[in-house]
């Protein structure tokens, strides 16, 4: 509430109200349908743009605001801090049926988690809000921050704060995360530039696989040749993501990424929204299109060309980043010192050839 920001107008995380006879600015439309998931991101980065242009901060202590995977503010000449903050409400990004409360506490903590790496940062806090049916039991609460927990302890991510409601509709869990990093060392989507090689960590579509595996009864599945250990391979990379935290972090401390955002859609969709933020086009290399031979084999039995699959994908959390060409034979030898799984997939070019598939 704009009363809360009166007392301290000069703290950056304070600003005073515009005042009243500002310019009206026109209305946003709040027409975000849930659909089907490709129109459905479309209408949402257009209301997204939309309310940045009206109700965007332009603070000079803001480093990146509205339009990455984490907001930056320069706190200290030696920190910056990096929030960021997302909802998962049950029916829409999960449901019950297909996992259990530990699996999407642990995917709603990785999902944030992810942001933080995209950006290079460090994860530090965390806060919790949520929306809990009426038949809910403590247990499954306890259940949902297990998997919470378990997410955040690899990073020694610690709990302090949220909120707590009943719902009349379904589970709602939201996370915000704080993170920091070092001053001008931030990974943004706006920083590739004609001429860098494009990379991803992992390997890609597991996820998208997995999630097919959970939703059909195993008899009922296309996929039934799909052996066992694969089956369980792509519903674990589904249901238990590993956000890049290290990988992130060395790419923007050693300076190698010029730019980078996390896949928590698929990377064509993603690759998109990279360009779009550095002003380049793309050309992706299909067949260099790092697939685990899980995916490949669940691939061709619902009769998919794996690249194909690979590149519609989504929520395989694993980074896409830029690095200079210059510096391609160095960065593989550095990189596979480093254990990292990181594949060339593709190079910027510019803007006016658009995102091109080779
Ligand atoms: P990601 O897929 O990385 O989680 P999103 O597509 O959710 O990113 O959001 C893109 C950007 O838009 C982020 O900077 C986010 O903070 C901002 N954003 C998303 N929803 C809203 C909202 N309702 N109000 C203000 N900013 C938002
Ligand atoms: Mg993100």
């Amino acid at each position: 509430p704009a009363s809360k920001n009166q007392g301290a107008p000069s703290s950056p995380l304070m600003r005073a109200p515009p005042p009243c006879g500002s310019a009206p600015t026109p209305p946003v439309s709040m027409a975000v349908s849930a659909r089907s998931q490709a129109s459905s991101k479309i209408r949402e980065f257009d209301l997204i743009n939309a309310l940045k242009q009206r109700y965007g901060s332009a603070s000079p202590r803001l480093v990146q605001g509205i339009g990455d995977d984490a907001a930056v503010i320069a706190s200290s000449p030696n920190r910056d801090y990096l929030l960021t903050t997302d909802l998962l409400a049950e029916g829409i990004h999960f449901n019950l049926r297909t996992a259990t409360l530990i699996d999407i506490g642990f995917r709603a903590a990785a999902a944030n988690l992810s942001d933080i790496a995209a950006m290079g940062g460090i994860p530090v806090y965390f806060l919790v809000s949520l929306a809990v049916p009426r038949s809910a039991t403590v247990r499954q609460v306890e259940q949902l921050y297990d998997g919470m927990m378990a997410a955040c302890r690899a990073h020694r991510v610690e709990l302090i704060g949220g909120d707590t409601s009943a719902s009349k509709g379904g589970w709602f869990v939201n996370i915000m995360l704080i993170g920091s990093a070092e001053p001008g060392s931030v990974l943004l989507r706006s920083g590739a530039r004609v001429g860098d090689d494009l990379y991803v960590t992992g390997t890609l579509g597991d996820s998208r696989a997995g999630l097919h595996m959970l939703e059909q009864p195993r008899g009922m599945t296309q996929a039934r040749s799909v052996r066992p250990a694969n089956r369980r391979y792509l519903m674990r990379r589904h249901l238990r993501p590993t956000a890049r935290i290290h990988e992130g972090r060395w790419l923007s401390k050693a300076g190698w990424a010029t730019s980078a955002i996390d896949l928590s859609d698929g990377l064509s969709g993603r690759l998109r929204h990279l360009c779009a933020e550095s002003g380049v086009g793309a050309v992706i290399e299909l067949a260099a299109l790092p697939i685990s031979s899980a995916c490949r084999q669940y691939a061709l039995s619902v009769k998919r060309d794996p690249p194909v699959l690979a590149l519609a994908g989504g929520e395989d959390y694993e980074l896409l980043f830029t690095v200079p060409a210059r510096q391609r034979t160095r960065f593989a030898r550095a990189s596979a010192q480093r254990q990292f799984r990181m594949t060339r997939v593709g190079r910027m070019t510019p803007a006016k050839e658009g995102l091109r598939m080779m």
